[in-house]
């Protein structure tokens, strides 16, 4: 299991002292107070790269948690909930609203493009009365990252809490809490932060706080409310015990992007992704997106003749490599490249880019020019000064 190349929209690659740091001996979460301090200097460092001076949590479960717990904590029975649909992730929290006795009512658009602010407004100007509404900044089946610079202000303006799952867009992509006033923004632990599979983040506003406060009904469920977290530091305690390892590894994992500085880790990604998808484009595919691309992922069209799981398979038998396709309707006719944290380098995108040109090729692609040979074309050409000095080249040997 542990001699494949796995590349795709997370779990992402883990650093080595990432995994290292996993390994260390550890105290009890429960009774030490020396992890208190651990868990909120983590915390801290994590509100600083997202740009918030909100309550920042850690918690012990993978991104759907937290997607789940901001539902269930914010939705009492009868409220309305503006669900912003342009994506398979978007649409998805129409069930967890109803799930909690919302009523979801759906703002949906084509998933070829990102959300049209001004079709958002003319959509409020007519009904703007909801409790809250749920944004996907990068919805990764299809890559479309939507703009919350425009978006969350517009909701706050007509009083509309807003739930952001970044879960795949988050340090691979600007986020800016308190400027675009996100009041709950949602992350996990294995996309762009490269850190394993087990983690979701959470930062709330004090709008939020209210709106839990005010609540005239209890949170149906212990471990899905996020009010339970309000007092954890004054009170050195936690809802359960905290998974301390996988802290431990998320704290290496953070402390990586700090080193880097948050602005060069995204222009990182923003480098590859712009060689990537001219790469694909010049290659003879045809990207799904119009417009709206993320800096995270690529989804790029596989002729049905081929057939995208068809490749996969076919990278995966021949040669070992773990890619993925996309999600729903879109499984067998979409190849995502989930060029994110830790796989966002050159090195380890040459590779799979070589991997998907000789998978294409020998399933009866016909291409003038390799793909490798492309990305390098445009990658130097947008990027001269940095191909010499990709951050990784510098550090790679330090634990
Ligand atoms: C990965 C991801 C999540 C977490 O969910 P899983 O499907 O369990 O990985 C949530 N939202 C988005 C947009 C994601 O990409």
């Amino acid at each position: 299991m542990n001699n494949k190349i796995v590349y795709t929209p997370g779990p992402t690659n883990v650093r080595e002292n990432v995994r290292l740091a996993r390994g260390m001996k550890t105290t009890n979460p429960d009774v030490d107070n020396d992890f208190v301090e651990f868990y909120k200097k983590t915390c801290e460092k994590i509100g600083d790269i997202i740009g918030t001076q909100n309550d920042v949590y850690i918690l012990s479960g993978e991104g759907i948690l937290g997607l789940e717990a901001a539902c269930a904590t914010l939705t009492e029975s009868g409220d309305r909930v503006l669900v912003i649909d342009n994506g398979i992730f978007g649409r998805g929290f129409e069930d967890f609203v109803s799930m909690y006795g919302g009523e979801a009512i759906l703002f949906s658009e084509d998933y070829t493009k990102d959300i049209d602010i001004e079709s958002l407004e003319t959509f409020l100007e007519n009904d703007s009365d909801f409790k809250y509404a749920t944004i996907v900044h990068c919805d990764t089946p299809t890559g479309v990252l939507n703009d919350l610079s425009k978006i969350c202000p517009l909701l706050k303006k007509y009083n509309i809490l807003t739930v952001v799952d970044s879960v795949a867009a988050m340090v691979g992509e600007k986020l800016e809490v308190d400027k675009w006033q996100v009041d709950i923004a949602l992350g996990g632990s294995q996309k762009a932060i490269s850190a394993p599979a087990g983690l979701t983040i959470v930062s709330i506003s004090e709008d939020a706080q209210l709106a839990f406060k005010n609540r005239k009904t209890k949170v149906t469920g212990f471990y899905c409310n996020l009010g339970i977290w309000e007092n954890y530091y004054q009170d050195k305690w936690f809802p359960y015990t905290m998974p301390i390892s996988d802290i431990m590894g998320l704290n290496r994992a953070i402390d990586n992007i700090i080193e880097e500085g948050i602005e060069n880790a995204i222009n990182r990604h923003k480098r590859i992704a712009t060689a990537t998808r001219n790469a694909f484009v010049d290659y003879g595919l045809e990207l799904f997106l119009e417009n709206g691309y993320s800096s995270t992922v690529t989804a790029v069209k596989i002729p049905e003749s081929i057939g995208a799981l068809n490749l996969i398979k076919y990278a995966y038998d021949v040669y070992n490599t773990v890619l993925s396709t996309s999600l729903g309707e879109y499984s067998n006719s979409i190849l995502r490249v989930g060029h994110m944290g830790e796989n966002a380098r050159v090195k380890d995108l040459v590779g799979i880019l070589n991997t998907i040109d000789m998978s294409m090729v020998n399933l009866g692609f016909n291409r003038d020019k390799s793909l490798v040979d492309l990305f390098n074309k445009y990658y130097s050409l947008y990027c001269k000064e940095d191909v010499e000095n990709e951050h990784y080249n510098r550090i790679q040997f330090q634990v």
